[in-house]
Parts: structure tokens; C-alpha cells; sequence
């Protein structure tokens, strides 16, 4: 349950209790996808990089290796030995930017999976099914993230059908939560408002789903296409009609500077892909800004990657040898930045909370908002693929979240 410590203008200082302990807010998640972080981090890295509480993937882990099996295997808290809270998506943004041939209707999706291309059909029941299957904390109603732009009559009845299949996930996450060999009966559901960047479909939507009252409430649907203005604009149309005493999650944002500003304006929960996709690629956070530990002006460097970083790595290693480990393409290398960033962006959250505590989250959000987006030197690659060849930090594997990245890191550029 939630509880709101502090306030400074909208920006909340709060605390969060789970069945697997409490959440400091403001909070970053680590994404760990498939039960891992993407840069061979374990269960027990995530304690050393200062996690709170882990993210995992429906629909990724349901594809492989099956909800049932993790369930037999005692869940996934068990399965991957980590003991903190896990929040799991729905698998709606997956179906929706993944799968192939997806075919929506009242029921749910049909699609093909990403892996072997087998048919698989999701709705409400079934996304709640498997969340319950993996045992995690917080499971994510199941929804429709509408791409942006749509027109809006079609965002306004996927709304309507994303309120419907909400009433159906309440419904099915308390049965199965009071089956007898519930994997964690104590899960608890967080609503999802969407409504594209149509301020009215924003509030309509979350004034029904408030009164649903649920244990948190998330805003969907955004970084998938709008600029950064639009993004904040709708979190301010929207905040208001989310109930104070309930924490509020934000989707898949962002850089800090976005982090910063979206706790300015009210919100609680956060998650990114960014910093373990940027430390995979050299790009490193600062508090000083951002850091790209391949260029030559490292080479013989002997201070940690950010000499204000406490993480492991800045402890113990120098960058000119973290720019070898990249040069010489030692898998350490990703393993090295990625505990950085992931630290970096756990320490952000810890000092938006500790300025919260100290009533100088406006001082902080000054000084940092900007800065922490600055880059130390221009050579950031340009992507391969086609048709973006633009510059981007950029997996060509994990093709769902480019667009979204690029769009978030340069909206101008669309
Ligand atoms: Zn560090």
C-alpha cells in the first residue's frame, strides 16, 4: 500500500509495501526482460547497484520458457533468486510493437510469436494468468498501447475496450490470487490509462479506471512517438484525476532529465530500457553528463567513469581500462557499463528522494534537468540499419524500442 510521506509542489516523496518489501518513491525499476538485465547483470548484481525492485516481461517469458514452467519451479522470485518486489508488464506493449499479425477483438489479441512464430492468443484473463503464474508483486493490466498519431475515434474505442478488459483483469487476478497454490496471493493489479495525446480521452479514461480502485495506477501509451512537451502535457492533464493516495507509474521513461521532470509534475514509478541499452554501447551517465568511454580522450585516464559514482565499477576500475575492455570487445566491457548506468540511474531516484526529504527538490531539479542530458563529446555512432541511419544509441536485435528511444532522445528529429 502506499503511502505519501512529502510533498513539494506536485513532486511526492513516498513509500510503496509489496509482499517482498517496501519501495522508496520516487523509484526507478530495473528491467530485467526476460528474468535477466541485458548485460549479464544476475539477481545479485541488482542488490550491488542499489535496486529496489525488478521489472519483468509477460509476454517475453510466457513465449520462453513458459509461465507453467516457472510456476512449477516455484515462481519467479524463486526461479531467478531475487527476493524484492517484481512488477510485470502485461505483454500488451509487446503484442502491440513485437508479434506479428495480430488481429484485436473483445476477447483479446491473436498473434504470432516473435521466437517461432506460433499462434498465441492473449486477453485479460490470459495475461493475468501467466503474471499470476510468475508470482511477481505488481502485475500490469492488459491494454492496447495505441501508436501515436491515431485518429481519434480509434483511440477513443481502444479506450473503451482497454476499460472493459480492465474490469476483466480485477476480475480475474482475485480468482486466481484465492486459488489455493497461488504462486503470490498478495499480487496486486495497477490500472493503465491511455488515451494517445488527446488530453480529454486522457481524463476521461482515468476517471473510470480510478473508480475501480486499485492498488496503483500506471500512464501508458506514451514515448512512442509524441515529442517531450506533449508527453508532459499529458501528464499534467492527466495527474489530477489520479488518486493521491495511490502511487503512479510512468511507462517506460526515460532519460533523467525526463525522470526529473516527470516527478515534478507527480509521479512515483519509473522504467527504462536506456541505460542498459546505452552502457551496452559505451554510453555512459554522468553527473556531469553523458560519457562516451570509447573516445580516444581516454585512453589513459585513470579516474573512474564518474568520479561523484560510488557503483562497483567507478571503485575499483579506470576508464582507460573500461575504453580497453570496449576496444578489445571483452564481454566485461557491457557487464562493466551497464552496472554503472543502472547504478547511476538507481542513485538518481535516491537523490530526487533524498532532495524531496530535505524540501530542495525544486534546488535539484535546477541544477539537473538539463545537465545530466549534456554529452561530454560528439561521437556517438550513427545506427546501421535502414531506413533510420540516424544517430541513436541502437541494438538492431531489439527493433520495438528504437523508434521510442530515437524519439525520446531527439524529438526534433522525428
Ligand atoms: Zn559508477
Amino acid at each position: 500500500m502506499y503511502k505519501l510521506l512529502k510533498q513539494e509542489g506536485h513532486a511526492r516523496r513516498g513509500e510503496f509495501t509489496t509482499p517482498h518489501g517496501t519501495v522508496q518513491t520516487p523509484v526507478f525499476m530495473n528491467v530485467g526482460t526476460q528474468g535477466a538485465i541485458k548485460g549479464a547483470l544476475s539477481a545479485a548484481d541488482l542488490k550491488n547497484i542499489g535496486c529496489q525492485i525488478e521489472l519483468s516481461n509477460t509476454y517475453h517469458l510466457h513465449v520462453r520458457p513458459g509461465d507453467e514452467l516457472i510456476k512449477s519451479l516455484g515462481g519467479l522470485h524463486k526461479f531467478m533468486t531475487w527476493d524484492g518486489p517484481i512488477l510485470t508488464d502485461s505483454g500488451g506493449f509487446q503484442i502491440f510493437s513485437l508479434a506479428k499479425l495480430r488481429k484485436i477483438k473483445e476477447e483479446g489479441v491473436k498473434f504470432n510469436s516473435h521466437v517461432d512464430g506460433r499462434h498465441i492468443f492473449m486477453g485479460p484473463e490470459e495475461s493475468m494468468r501467466i503474471q499470476a503464474n510468475l508470482g511477481s508483486d505488481i502485475a500490469m493490466a492488459f491494454d492496447e498501447c495505441v501508436k501515436i498519431p491515431s485518429p481519434k475515434d480509434y483511440v477513443q474505442s481502444s479506450c473503451d475496450r482497454t476499460y472493459r478488459w480492465l474490469k476483466r483483469c480485477k476480475e480475474a487476478l482475485a480468482a486466481y490470487n484465492s486459488e489455493d497454490n497461488a504462486v503470490n496471493p498478495g499480487q496486486m493489479l495497477f490500472g493503465i490509462n491511455q488515451g494517445a495525446v488527446f488530453a480529454d480521452l486522457r481524463i476521461e479514461h482515468m476517471k473510470k479506471i480510478a473508480e475501480l480502485e486499485l492498488p496503483g495506477y500506471a500512464i501508458g501509451g506514451l514515448a512512442v512517438g509524441e515529442t517531450h512537451r506533449e508527453m508532459y502535457d499529458t501528464i499534467e492533464a492527466v495527474e489530477e484525476y489520479m488518486p493521491k493516495d495511490r502511487p503512479r507509474y510512468l511507462m517506460g521513461v526515460g532519460t533523467p532529465g525526463n525522470i526529473i521532470e516527470s516527478v515534478a509534475r507527480g509521479v512515483d514509478f519509473f522504467d527504462c530500457v536506456m541505460p542498459a541499452r546505452n552502457g551496452r554501447h559505451g554510453h555512459l551517465f554522468t553527473w556531469d553528463g553523458i560519457i562516451n568511454i570509447k573516445n580516444e580522450k581516454y585512453l589513459r585516464d585513470e579516474s573512474p567513469i564518474d568520479p561523484a559514482c560510488d557503483c562497483p565499477v567507478c571503485r575499483r576500475y579506470s576508464r582507460a581500462y573500461v575504453r580497453h575492455l570496449f576496444k578489445a570487445e571483452e564481454m566485461l566491457a557491457m557487464r562493466f557499463a551497464v552496472m554503472h548506468n543502472l547504478y547511476f540511474y538507481n542513485s538518481l531516484a535516491k537523490s530526487i528522494r533524498d532532495s524531496l526529504d530535505a524540501g530542495s527538490f525544486g534546488a535539484f531539479r535546477k541544477k539537473y534537468t538539463l545537465n545530466l542530458e549534456v554529452s561530454q563529446n560528439e561521437s556517438y555512432p550513427y545506427c546501421r540499419c535502414s531506413p533510420c541511419g540516424r544517430r541513436i544509441f541502437h541494438d538492431p536485435d531489439d527493433g520495438a524500442d528504437v523508434r521510442r528511444l530515437l524519439l525520446l532522445l531527439y524529438p526534433s528529429r522525428k
